[in-house]
């Protein structure tokens, strides 16, 4: 029996991103969440849904956002932006949507 989790099926524009090194800017909203959320995510071992009306705690306050390339994680700015994306360091979550 195999001990090793699957790669997780890149979504499209990620796999478009790396093969044209270019940057694929996103937005993340950070948001707090507490242990009833915690322990729910542990419960149903889904990727979490945060706008769910049904079954997830409610996350709570948004404490931010941040803008940055999901390819390399680099933060967005004008000179990042004029440059080629220096490849993957690829979020374990990303799956196709
Ligand atoms: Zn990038």
């Amino acid at each position: 029996m195999s001990d090793q989790t699957p790669e997780p099926e890149l979504n499209p524009k990620v796999v478009y991103a790396i093969k044209s090194n270019e940057h694929l800017w996103a937005i993340t909203t950070i948001r707090t969440i507490g242990d009833d959320f915690l322990n729910h995510f542990d419960k149903v071992a889904t990727d979490p849904d945060v706008d769910a009306e049904e079954g997830w705690p409610a996350a709570t306050d948004i404490i931010g956002q941040v803008v940055d390339c999901v390819v390399c994680e680099q933060p967005y700015s004008p000179l990042a932006r004029r440059r080629r994306c220096p490849g993957p360091r690829i979020h374990p979550g990303i799956r196709r949507l």
